[in-house]
């Protein structure tokens, strides 16, 4: 194991390590655009150069360690030169931070406050390009922002492999275009190049301009698009920042979804279906208990549910893949003795969906299956003849399959015509509204916190499951 020394503190590195893998791993930061661990070294922006005894300045990514080099991060020369390469990329960059998506999480923003500070030198007029160039029906480029670190091109070539971007001409009017033939709108990755992008060149159209990042928190999460369950932040307002006037539904909605880096599931990344979880939660929501469709408070709909369990005999259950592992343990400590149950497949891929790959995406497009079909039965036919009650959990159900004489209770969280056609209904909270755990294919226990209330009359499954358990006030 070489042993370096980092501005005269000995630190041990492996030999495959670069002088910024080191310096980072051990606490000395080393300012950096272009590098990203998940990339190849480009060693384009120059930003993360170092002073090594004996050999003068050079970019720390791409320096291999060797025994005994003496690195310095932060020599008057290095700071000499950092601020000069400041001066460099900010030549022709835009002073649009007021008005930029990226402000507030900016490398370049906070480099130019930590390393520079300076007015721009430059009298000369910038060089100016295009603002707004459609790159997809998802993402915005603004190529006067955009400082080549490229990035987003090595991540289409290296990560998702769609190859949709490159670099057209040389120089100072050298611009990010996609590649023809290979639209960036059929990368179901594509939107990580938002992230990634150091600068605010590349913008998210459904954000664009929908808030400033200042006003928002994240709440960790897992995504239910597949059985993947990659880990996310769900982004949304401050209670501080809560809007007074203007459209409150602002306040209690998803402003958008980023990464949770997770290396024992999905790295730093996640697709896109993981960013438009609004379209999944923000659907209009059933807030009203109802027995055949008429609107009763919840402790009549949970009693009508218990003296229809009490007086059944072949009862059945439809348990949801969308149910966290709190809930599905619940229905089987109370519920499991009761009911004949069988895991139901939620959600099928969508048309047009990308329904597998070897990057991320897998083909069960529910969070979780591998918990459901521990606890219960997945094959084999849930009724028969006999079968006179059926509850369904969730979502994904062919109810022209349930025979016709059994009664039904549904949990559902949505507005479906099926609600009021139920004996009971009784609507459920959704992963928003509540904490607890999924379980993905490989076994990997992740959990997801609350981050919006629930409506007073929407229950959660697993106290509406305590709940049935206990005996019927009447008889039906
Ligand atoms: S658009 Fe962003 S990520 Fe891509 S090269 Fe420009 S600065 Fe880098
Ligand atoms: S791969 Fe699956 S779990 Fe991960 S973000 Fe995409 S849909 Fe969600």
């Amino acid at each position: 194991m070489p042993e370096i020394f980092i501005n005269g503190q000995s630190v041990q590195a492996s030999e495959d390590q670069t002088v910024l893998q080191v310096a980072l791993e051990n606490g000395f930061f080393v300012p950096y655009f272009c590098w990203h661990p998940q990339l190849s070294v480009a060693g384009n922006c120059r930003m993360c150069l170092v002073e090594v005894e004996g050999r003068g300045l050079d970019i720390a990514c791409n320096m291999p360690v060797n025994t005994g080099m003496k690195v310095f991060t932060d020599s008057e020369d290095v700071k000499a030169h950092r601020k000069a390469i400041l001066q460099f990329i900010t030549l022709n960059h835009p002073v649009d931070c007021g008005i930029c998506d990226k402000a507030g999480e900016c490398t370049l923003q906070d480099y130019h406050y930590a390393y520079n500070g300076d007015a721009s030198l430059s009298r000369d007029a910038k060089v100016t390009s295009t603002k707004f160039y459609n790159l997809s029906n998802r993402i915005l480029l603004d190529n006067e922002r955009c400082i080549l670190c490229l990035r987003c091109t090595r991540f289409t070539h290296e990560v998702s492999k769609s190859m949709a971007l490159g670099v057209e001409r040389r120089g100072d009017v050298s611009n990010i275009r996609p590649v023809e033939d290979r639209p960036l709108a059929e990368d179901p990755y594509s939107d990580n190049i938002i992230d990634l992008c150091p600068v605010g060149a590349l913008l998210s159209r459904q954000f664009l301009h929908k808030s400033r990042v200042w006003y928002l928190q994240p709440t960790p999460s897992v995504c239910p698009g597949c059985e993947r369950g990659c880990t996310i932040q769900v982004w949304h307002r401050k209670p501080e920042w809560y809007l007074q006037s203007l459209d409150q539904r602002q306040n209690t909605s998803i402003a958008r979804v980023t990464p949770l880096e997770n290396p024992a599931v999905n790295g730093p990344w996640i697709c896109n279906k993981g960013r438009d979880l609004a379209r999944i939660f923000e659907r209009t929501r059933a807030e009203q208990p109802m027995l055949k469709g008429r609107p009763v408070p919840v402790a009549e709909a949970l009693d009508a549910a218990r003296r229809l369990i009490g007086a059944s005999r072949h009862p059945v259950a439809l348990v949801s893949n969308w149910g966290s592992n709190e809930e599905l343990e619940a229905f089987k400590r109370h519920l499991g003795e009761v009911f004949h149950s069988r895991v139901k497949r939620d959600w099928l891929p969508e048309e047009g969906e990308r329904v597998e790959d070897d990057l991320l995406i897998r083909p069960d497009k529910n969070p979780n299956s591998a918990k459901a079909r521990e606890l219960f039965d997945e094959g084999g036919p849930a009724w028969h003849d006999g079968t006179d009650l059926v509850l369904v959990w969730g979502e994904g159900c062919d109810f022209a399959r349930i025979p016709p004489k059994a009664r039904l209770i549904f949990l559902n969280s949505y507005l479906a015509p099926e609600n009021g056609h139920a004996d009971v209904f009784l609507p459920i909270s959704i992963q928003t509204e509540r904490a607890g755990h999924y379980t993905n294919f490989q076994g990997v226990v992740s959990r997801f916190e609350a981050c919006f209330p629930k409506a007073g009359s929407v229950l959660d499954a697993e106290a509406v499951f305590k709940s049935l358990a206990t005996p019927a006030r009447g008889h039906p």
